[in-house]
């Protein structure tokens, strides 16, 4: 019998970086948008068209969209917590497409041992 939790060898070594990740990590959830815009005062250089550029970013708030304003001070900050999010994502869905391929393996492994009248009493069951 296997662990409850068994991954194989690349599940297992995502899981263990995304465990480390969550016990060392801050991590924001925001997609990162760079803006170039005018101040709007007369004399300023971005009136002449080299706008002022400012990163921001883009958060989801229930089903809208906010814009964050990042000072140039965090946004090395910020780039990295929001790659670890993305880094962090992307491990958490690796472990979980392995689950849900070991759960469709053993569903297949149990509808070969089952009756096989109980396919044609449910017809409109149909397998994934
Ligand atoms: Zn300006």
């Amino acid at each position: 019998m296997t662990h409850p939790a068994y991954l194989s060898a690349a599940g297992s070594r995502a899981r263990s970086r995304l465990t480390s990740m969550l016990q060392s990590r801050p991590m924001l959830r925001a997609g990162l948008v760079t803006m170039a815009r005018s101040c709007g005062k007369k004399a300023c250089k971005c009136a002449k068209g080299e706008k002022h550029v400012s990163l921001y970013l883009s958060l989801k708030v229930g089903r809208s969209r906010k814009m964050v304003y990042v000072p140039p001070a965090l946004e090395e900050k910020v780039r990295t917590w929001a790659g670890d999010y993305r880094e962090a994502a992307a491990l958490w869905e690796k472990m979980l497409e392995e689950y849900l391929e070991r759960f469709l393996k053993e569903k297949m492994t149990q509808q070969g041992s089952a009756p096989s009248r109980r396919r044609r009493s449910a017809p409109d069951a149909r397998p994934v």
